[in-house]
C-alpha cells in the first residue's frame, strides 16, 4: 500500500521529471521536481507546513490561532491549505498586481484576502510590511492569537526544504545530481535545497536563474544589488538578501529575461504536454544555461514550481503578452 495520511502527508515526496527538448538540446539530463503536485499546487506549500510546525513547536502558533502573511499568492495558497488542514484561519496580504486566479483560489480556500497595491519594500505601504502590521494587531485582539509567517526571513522556510526537497533530489539522483538552479522569491527553496546538496556533495554546482527586475544576479556576479528592467513571471524577483539567502554559496549567477523564458514554456506545453508558469519557464531557462557552462553528460535539476492554470489570464493569454510586447505563438 502507498497511502498518504490526509493532506499534509500529501505536501513533498513530488516525482522527479526528466524534460526532453532541453535534455537532446543540452546533451545534459535535465530534470524537473515536479512542486505543482503539492496539494496546494506550488513548491510553496513545503516553506508553508514548514513555518507552521516551527511556529507550533516554539509555542508561537496555539490550537486555533490565526496565520497572517504577505505573499505573491502561493505561499497563501500553501497556508491556508495546511491551515485548514490543522485547525488555523489565515489572513493574506497580497500585492493586486498577482494573477486573479491566485486571488480566486484563496478565497475560495476560505482566506481572509486583503489586496494592497505594488509598492517596492522600502516604501512602509508594501505588502510585506502591512502584513507584519496587520499580524501584530491580530495577536492582541484574537481570542487564540496571531502569528506573522515571516516567509522572507523566517529560515523555518529554507529548514523546510533542507529536510525535505534537498534529501529528495539527492535520492532520486542516487547521488548522480551535478547541478541545481532555481530563481529566488524568499530564497528558501534554493538555499535549502542547495545547502542540503552541498552537504553531500561539495562539488554540486549551484546557479541562480534571476528574472529581470530582481538584483541578485548583481549581486552574486559583481557584488552590487541591482536592478533593471522587469518580468512577467511572478513569485520571484528579489532586491534584497533575505535572511533566507544568508549565507548561501551561488557558483553559477544567470540573468534570464522573458524572452528568453517565454519559448521554453511554449515548446514545453507543445511537445510535452507541460502547462507551467513563468518562474518555472525561468527555471528551465537557467538549467539549459547551467548545462551549457557545466557541458554535456550532466544531470541538472530545477523546480517545476507552479502549474500554468495559475496564470491563464497572464502568460497564457495571447492578448496580455501582446500588450506587453512580448511574442506569442500562432496556436495560442
Ligand atoms: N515560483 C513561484 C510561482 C512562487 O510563488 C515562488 C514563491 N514566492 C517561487 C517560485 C520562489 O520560491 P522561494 O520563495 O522558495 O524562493
Amino acid at each position: 500500500m502507498d497511502i498518504r495520511n490526509g493532506t499534509i502527508e500529501a505536501i513533498g515526496r513530488t516525482p522527479l521529471v526528466k524534460l526532453k527538448k532541453v535534455s537532446e538540446l543540452t546533451g545534459c539530463t535535465i530534470l524537473g521536481k515536479a512542486e505543482y503536485a503539492n496539494p496546494g499546487g506550488s513548491v510553496k506549500d513545503r516553506a508553508a507546513l514548514a513555518i507552521i510546525r516551527d511556529a507550533e513547536k516554539r509555542g508561537l502558533l496555539k490550537p486555533g490561532g490565526v496565520i497572517v502573511e504577505g505573499t505573491a499568492g502561493n505561499t497563501g495558497i500553501g497556508l491556508a491549505v495546511v491551515g485548514n488542514a490543522l485547525g488555523y484561519r489565515t489572513v493574506i496580504v497580497i500585492p493586486e498586481t498577482q494573477s486573479q486566479e491566485k486571488k480566486d483560489l484563496l478565497r475560495l480556500l476560505g482566506a481572509d484576502l486583503r489586496e494592497v497595491p505594488a509598492v517596492p519594500y522600502r516604501d512602509q505601504n508594501n505588502y510585506v510590511h502591512v502584513s507584519r502590521r496587520l499580524a501584530k494587531e491580530l495577536a492582541k485582539s484574537e481570542p487564540n492569537g496571531a502569528i506573522w509567517a515571516n516567509q522572507f526571513d523566517n529560515v523555518a522556510n529554507r529548514q523546510g526544504h533542507i529536510d525535505t526537497t534537498g534529501p529528495e533530489i539527492w535520492e532520486q539522483t542516487d547521488g548522480t545530481v551535478d547541478g541545481f538552479i532555481c530563481a529566488v522569491g524568499t530564497g528558501g527553496t534554493l538555499a535549502g535545497v542547495s545547502m542540503a546538496l552541498k552537504d553531500r556533495n561539495k562539488n554540486i554546482q549551484i546557479g541562480l536563474a534571476d528574472p529581470m527586475g530582481a538584483a541578485l544576479y548583481s549581486h552574486y556576479k559583481f557584488g552590487e544589488l541591482k536592478s533593471e528592467g522587469s518580468s512577467i513571471s511572478e513569485g520571484i524577483g528579489q532586491g534584497r538578501i533575505t535572511a533566507n539567502l544568508d549565507g548561501i554559496t551561488i557558483d553559477h549567477p544567470f540573468q534570464i529575461s522573458d524572452d528568453e523564458m517565454l519559448p521554453i514554456v511554449f515548446d514545453l506545453l507543445k511537445e510535452e504536454g507541460l502547462c507551467m508558469g513563468g518562474s518555472t519557464g525561468i527555471n528551465i531557462a537557467g538549467a539549459v544555461r547551467l548545462a551549457r557552462e557545466l557541458g554535456p553528460g550532466k544531470t541538472i535539476v530545477t523546480i517545476l514550481c507552479d502549474l500554468g492554470t495559475r496564470y491563464q489570464s497572464k502568460l497564457w493569454n495571447p492578448e496580455f503578452l501582446k500588450e506587453k510586447g512580448l511574442p506569442s505563438p500562432d496556436w495560442l
